[in-house]
């Protein structure tokens, strides 16, 4: 059994938000669910629409898988470092990423030693 990767991790939370970023829609201003009887159905062929929900929250994923690029980790004097944080920090994964894995820290594959 392989131990998953702190990356590893994070990449599989950012699909499955990815993925249903069709379905998380604000009511109060979603004019694609007004007419329609199948809401989840209605979103998925209009994934556009003016709420901003399911655009932002791809913004969000994509951003967060430059963070994850940023601070990837390399080997540097016998030592797993962080890409961007070598110097101020001796170890991957740095605090950023602890922070961003702490996000989905109540799924069952979240490793509190990451954190
Ligand atoms: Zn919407
Ligand atoms: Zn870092």
């Amino acid at each position: 059994m392989s131990v998953m990767t702190l990356t590893e991790f994070v990449t599989a939370r950012l699909g499955e938000v990815e993925g249903r970023a069709w379905a998380v829609h604000d009511v109060e201003k979603c004019d694609a669910l007004l007419y329609e009887e199948d809401m989840a159905d209605a979103a998925r062929r209009d994934p556009a629409c003016n709420c901003g929900m399911p655009a932002r929250a791809l913004r969000e994923v994509e951003a967060k898988r430059k963070i994850l690029d940023h601070h990837k980790p390399v080997r540097h004097e016998g030592r797993t470092v962080c890409h961007s944080c070598l110097g101020a920090s001796t170890f991957w994964p740095c605090r950023t990423l602890q922070h961003l894995a702490a996000i989905d820290s109540d799924h069952p594959d979240y490793d509190p030693a990451w954190g």
